[in-house]
Parts: C-alpha cells; sequence; structure tokens
C-alpha cells in the first residue's frame, strides 16, 4: 500500500490500476469478496491538497480526503449538512471515514447486506432476490433489473438535495452533479480521487 501526500503522485500510482483508500471503513470489508481485488491501494487519506473545506467564491469546496468528524465539525459547514453527516455511523467511523470514501462506498441491496445466497454474492446459480424476491419493502429500485439498489451513502443524499458537484481528478478534471456518480448495478461511475463542491 501506499500513503502519498502529494496528488500527482497519488494520481500516477492509481493511472497504474491501484485502489483508492480513503479512510478504509468500507473498502477493507468489500475487497474481501472481491474475485480480482485491486493489487496496490493507494491511501489518499494524507494527500494535503484533497484535505481542505473552505469557503469560495462561488459556495463551499470539500475535499474528498477530508473527514466526516472534521465535515462535521467545519465553522463553514451549513448546519443542515453538519445535522446530516451528525448522523452517519458512529463517532469512531466517523473520525476515520472520508467525504470521497463515504461517497464512493460499495452499494449493497437489502438482501445482499443480509447475508442471503444471492446472485451478487453467489454468481449465475443464485436468483436475485431484488427482482424474484419479496418487493413490496425492500427494493428501493422498482422495475429494475438484478443488484440494484441506492447507494448507502447519507451524505451523498443531502449533496444532491443541495445541488453539490464533485470534481473527478485523472488524467483529466471534469466536475458532475453528485447524482451523476451512481449509474447503476455495480460499481459507481468513477473510481479516482475527488472532490466535493457546493
Ligand atoms: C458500523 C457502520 C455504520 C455505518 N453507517 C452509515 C450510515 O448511517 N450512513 C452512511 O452514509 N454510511 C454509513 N456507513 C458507511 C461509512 O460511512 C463508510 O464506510 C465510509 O464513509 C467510507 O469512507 P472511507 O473513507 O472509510 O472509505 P474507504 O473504505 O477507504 O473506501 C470506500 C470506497 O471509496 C473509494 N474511495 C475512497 N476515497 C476515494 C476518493 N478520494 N476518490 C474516489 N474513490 C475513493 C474506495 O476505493 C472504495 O471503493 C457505516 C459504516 C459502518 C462500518
Amino acid at each position: 500500500m501506499h500513503a502519498p501526500a502529494g496528488l500527482t503522485e497519488a494520481l500516477d500510482l492509481l493511472a497504474g490500476g491501484a485502489a483508492p483508500l480513503g479512510g478504509a471503513t468500507d473498502a477493507l470489508v468489500e475487497r474481501r469478496r472481491e474475485a480480482r481485488p485491486a493489487p496496490v491501494l493507494v491511501s489518499v487519506a494524507a494527500v494535503t491538497r484533497l484535505r481542505p473545506i473552505e469557503r469560495t467564491a462561488d459556495g463551499l469546496r470539500i475535499g474528498a480526503a477530508a473527514t466526516l468528524a472534521e465535515l462535521a465539525e467545519h465553522p463553514v459547514t451549513p448546519r443542515a449538512l453538519a445535522d446530516a453527516v451528525a448522523t452517519i455511523a458512529s463517532p469512531q467511523v466517523r473520525n476515520a471515514a472520508t467525504v470521497g470514501g463515504n461517497l464512493m462506498q460499495a452499494k449493497r441491496c437489502w438482501f445482499f447486506r443480509n447475508g442471503f445466497d444471492c446472485y451478487k454474492r453467489n454468481g449465475a446459480t443464485s436468483p436475485c432476490y431484488a427482482v424474484l424476491g419479496d418487493h413490496r419493502f425492500q427494493h428501493a429500485a422498482v422495475d429494475g433489473h438484478r443488484c440494484q439498489a441506492v447507494t448507502p451513502s447519507d451524505l451523498a443524499t443531502v449533496l444532491v438535495a443541495l445541488d453539490a458537484t464533485v470534481e473527478i481528478t485523472g488524467t483529466a478534471t471534469r466536475t458532475v452533479p453528485v447524482a451523476g456518480l451512481y449509474t447503476g448495478p455495480g460499481r459507481p461511475s468513477c473510481a479516482t480521487a475527488s472532490s466535493s463542491r457546493r
């Protein structure tokens, strides 16, 4: 695992096929079930350019490597956002978990999360209960096909309501609405260092 302090070094490592790591509260759990996890992890938690939370001319800029605790406690954070972050997980998780990691945490439907031997867990020999199972209470994406689930990120929900955007940095930098990160079954649409802006 690498833990660079510079953004350029982090991006170079990520361009070589490594996976980014924030506070590691979700990624290491998810990694255990991946058939081919990325061979190299790059912790972006110490990348100084991804840490600041600051007011800008057009709103608020939140570094992807800022922790949820830092976001909740920062004086420039709007009350609605701080209140929402304070409901996430526990103080221990919020002290380690980063903004980028929260937005990019893995999606797991109710059936997968609760241990069903489903398609996502077992592969093609098992059914997708979100499609064939009890939709009435658990299936958030009605009429969707298999393995659909909404993101568990409470931060994403609030940032969508606040019309926030995410700056995605890779070989090129682009800005997308927060809702644009989530594209359907499987992984979200980006996996590189990012920061969100409001
Ligand atoms: C007990 C418990 C309760 C929880 N309850 C809630 C809850 O109520 N609400 C809620 O929203 N969440 C909840 N969570 C999830 C928790 O918020 C996430 O685990 C956490 O936010 C992930 O942040 P992290 O920095 O640890 O991410 P990591 O585990 O480091 O990474 C998660 C994913 O994000 C990617 N990633 C990390 N940083 C970046 C980046 N800068 N750019 C691009 N991709 C990146 C990683 O590659 C990985 O795919 C809970 C977790 C636990 C353990």
